[in-house]
């Protein structure tokens, strides 16, 4: 039996559980460069994982990014579970080797607002600054699966001087997006050196570095790093980061050590989730995520809705879900725990935020707005301010809905007593 085991060894057919001890303890666990060395490729994942046939033609097919992730995010992951939410993140499905007709490589039309390579310039004051092609993880999910992992996208140091070059010759742009791929996956030295240039410019007042490296390496916040990151935090430039929790399980102790070294260097810290297909687009999932996120003190930022891009069918979800989303949690948590739904227009219409109808209208008659409450049910009155002259600008709540709530109505003062307001 020994020899059966030995033998099964020699020709890599340990249990995935056994594989993954043999890469945990062959790595410096602590070390992010010995993890990136070490990062788990396509051809490694049936080392790791029992893989369904799905997974299997997946892996041989997709038609985007390249497969790669961290020991430390795969230990997160499931070998067993087929529904394990970070497995979905790391290991392309059947659904991501299928290019929908309505699907796009660049549904953002980002390429068509870039006046230089690596820069979108969007929204007036602000731009979006492709750093580096490289992540610790490849997320299955990744909207810019176009560029990222795709060495032929390697920005090199001229390309990085003509963006500087760029954003110097127009005094609008404020605020400079990092983004990648992820910005954190350069050398220090890079960084720095990108930071230091952003400083020098003098109308740049903000910059934001898009980053999951919390999550999927957060070995990578070393104290160099935040060295680096808080000299260029100053009276000049303010640094901000927006990262991308997308399920409680990523929240461990390891993010929060990270999490927590980012806020000592002075760095204001957002999350930016997506909803996901079976990974998080319920709102129990959401609210599970956004308490846990709260408690390693990051603030909900964004929730977007997921991008047109190729193969992407197996992480939609109907736009109804978001909506569904904030309404469970509004009243389940503080507000700074609750993301504003998003949706980037496809075409580069820009993002738009979607919520729960609160607002039901303006009832013209008595001059009231009319809301619901997010956590009773209930309908509550608003009166729009005496000498306002604003009536015209608000929605009319139609005489059928009025009826139709009048019996569960409240007012300041009192449940509403339509009889005696004379309504
Ligand atoms: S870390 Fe961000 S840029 Fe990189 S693959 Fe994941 S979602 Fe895409």
């Amino acid at each position: 039996m020994e020899e059966i085991v030995k033998k099964e060894g020699v020709l890599g057919l340990e249990s995935p559980e056994q594989e993954r001890m043999n890469l945990y303890s062959s790595l410096d666990w602590k070390d992010y460069k010995s993890q990136l060395r070490n990062r788990v490729r396509s051809q490694d994942l049936h080392k790791y994982f029992h893989l369904t046939e799905s997974e299997k033609l997946g892996i041989q097919d997709t038609i985007r990014l390249n497969v790669g992730a961290t020991p430390y995010y795969l230990s997160l992951s499931d070998p067993n579970d087929e529904n394990c939410p970070i497995r979905k993140i790391i290991v392309p499905r059947q659904e991501e080797a299928f290019f929908s007709p309505e699907e796009a490589m660049d549904p953002l039309h980002e390429e068509d607002l870039s006046p230089v390579k690596g820069l979108t310039h969007m929204y007036p004051d602000r731009v979006l600054l492709f750093s580096n092609h490289e992540c610790s993880v490849y997320c299955r999910h990744c909207m810019r699966g176009r560029k990222v992992s795709d060495s032929s996208e390697r920005m090199e140091s001229e390309d990085l001087e003509r963006c500087f070059e760029y954003i110097r010759d127009h005094s609008e742009i404020s605020d400079v997006v990092i983004s990648g791929g992820d910005p954190l996956n350069l050398s220090d030295a890079k960084l720095d050196w990108i930071l230091e240039n952003l400083e020098r410019i003098p109308h740049i007042k903000i910059c934001r570095l898009g980053t999951r490296n919390p999550v999927t390496l957060p070995m990578r916040i070393t104290d160099e790093l935040c060295k680096i990151i808080e000299s260029h935090n100053t009276d000049r430039l303010s640094i901000f980061c927006n990262t991308q929790f997308n399920h409680e399980k990523e929240c461990t102790t390891e993010a929060k050590e990270a999490i927590l070294k980012l806020l000592k260097a002075g760095v204001s810290i957002g999350n930016q989730s997506v909803i996901l297909k079976g990974i998080n687009d319920d709102g129990e999932s959401m609210l599970r995520l956004h308490r846990k996120l709260l408690e390693m003190r990051i603030r909900a930022y964004y929730m977007y809705d997921p991008e047109l891009i190729p193969g992407s069918r197996g992480f939609r979800t109907p736009l109804a879900k978001g909506i569904q989303i904030i309404e469970y949690m509004r009243g389940k948590i503080a507000g700074m725990g609750i993301p504003q739904f998003v949706n980037d227009l496809p075409g580069g219409g820009g993002k738009i935020t979607l919520s729960p109808n609160w607002y039901l209208g303006f009832h013209r008659d008595s001059r009231n707005h009319v809301f619901r409450s997010a956590v009773r049910g209930t309908y509550h009155l608003s009166p729009e301010p005496v000498g306002s002259e604003y009536d015209d600008f608000y929605p009319s709540l139609d005489l059928e809905t009025w009826e139709k709530i009048r019996e569960n109505l409240y007012s300041v003062t009192r449940g509403l007593r339509l009889e005696e307001e004379g309504f």
